[in-house]
C-alpha cells in the first residue's frame, strides 16, 4: 500500500449488518478525497473504523504505510489522523479559543518530545491554535462562547479544532450539513487552502455542490459497498450513481416537495 490512507477490503459489521463490506479506498497525499453516498450507506461507519471508533471485522487499514489495527483512536490522532464529528462535539460553554486549546493540549506531551528530537518542528500550542483560527477566517471570534455563534461559525470552529492538533489528514464528517450555498462555498474555500499547508483531506458530506466542487477523487458508497470512484465528472456522469441516488431522491422529494433533492446530482448544492 502507498497511498497515505489505504484500505484494503475493509469490512465493519454490526450483528447481520455489513455497514462497510469490503471497502477498497486510496486517499493520496496532498488530495482532497471524498467519499459520498445516500443515506446509511456507511460513511460515518467508514470514518469510524479508519479513525478507531469502531471495530473493524475483517479487511486492513493503513496510514502513511503503517497498519492502524489495534492503534488507540488517540494514538491514531498522534500519528496525524484527525477527524471531526456530525454532532461537533464543542465545549458550548467555552470560547472559541479555548476550544482549540482544549484539543492542541492533546498532544502536547507529544510534540515535547518532537521538540527534543527536532527542535522547530512542531509549533507551540498557541501558535497552533492562532494559525487554525487564521486559516479559517475565525480570529474576530476568538473570545466569544461558541453557543453564541452561528450554525456555519460552529461548524468552522470544529474544523479549526481538528486543525490545531496539526493533522497530516483530516477527516470531516459532513462539515457542511445546516450551511447555506454561500457558507458551504466559503467552506470549499477553506478546505482548498487547508490542503495549501501540506494537510489532505477526506471528506463526507451530503452537499454534492461542495464535494464535486472541491474533490480530486471522489468513492460513492451504497449499501456499504464501493460502486464508483473517480474524478467529480466521471461521478457525476456514472449511471451507478444516478441510479443509487435516484432511490434517495424519490423519498427526499416526497418529504421535502422536491427542491433540495433535484440539487443533489446537477452540483448545484
Ligand atoms: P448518514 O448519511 O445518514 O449519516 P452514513 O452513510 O454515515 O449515513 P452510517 O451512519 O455509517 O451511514 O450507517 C450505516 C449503517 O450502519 C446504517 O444502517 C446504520 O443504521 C448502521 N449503524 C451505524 N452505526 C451502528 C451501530 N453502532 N450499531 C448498529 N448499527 C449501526
Amino acid at each position: 500500500m502507498s497511498a497515505l490512507l489505504e484500505t484494503n477490503e475493509l469490512t465493519v459489521s454490526y450483528g447481520g449488518l455489513h455497514a462497510n463490506s469490503n471497502v477498497n479506498i486510496k486517499a493520496e497525499k496532498g488530495k482532497l478525497t471524498g467519499l459520498i453516498g445516500p443515506n446509511g450507506a456507511g460513511k460515518t461507519t467508514f470514518i469510524d473504523a479508519i479513525t478507531g471508533f469502531t471495530n473493524v471485522s475483517s479487511g486492513r487499514a493503513e496510514f502513511n504505510g503503517n497498519d492502524l489495527a489495534g492503534v488507540l483512536p488517540s494514538d491514531r490522532a498522534k500519528q496525524g489522523l484527525v477527524r471531526t464529528f456530525q454532532s461537533l462535539e464543542l465545549f458550548e460553554d467555552l470560547t472559541v479559543w479555548d476550544n482549540l486549546i482544549v484539543m492542541a493540549e492533546e498532544t502536547k506531551w507529544w510534540s515535547f518530545l518532537a521538540d527534543i528530537v527536532k527542535p522547530n518542528r512542531v509549533l507551540g500550542i498557541e501558535e497552533q491554535a492562532e494559525w487554525a483560527l487564521n486559516l479559517l477566517g475565525l480570529g474576530e471570534h476568538r473570545d466569544k462562547l461558541t453557543l453564541d455563534l452561528s450554525h456555519g461559525q460552529r461548524k468552522l470552529v470544529s474544523v479549526a479544532r481538528a486543525l490545531a492538533a496539526k493533522p497530516s489528514m483530516l477527516l470531516l464528517d459532513e462539515p457542511a450539513a445546516g450551511l447555506d450555498t454561500v457558507e458551504s462555498q466559503q467552506l470549499g474555500k477553506h478546505l482548498r487552502e487547508i490542503l495549501k499547508q501540506d494537510i489532505s483531506i477526506f471528506l463526507i458530506d451530503h452537499d454534492m455542490g461542495l464535494v464535486l466542487s472541491v474533490c480530486d477523487y471522489i468513492y460513492v458508497l451504497d449499501f456499504g459497498k464501493i460502486i464508483a470512484e473517480g474524478t467529480p465528472e466521471e461521478v457525476r456522469n456514472n449511471p451507478e450513481v444516478k441510479r443509487a441516488y435516484l432511490g434517495e431522491t424519490a423519498g427526499e422529494m416526497q418529504a421535502e416537495g422536491g427542491a433540495a433533492a433535484a440539487r443533489t446530482l446537477s452540483g448545484e448544492g
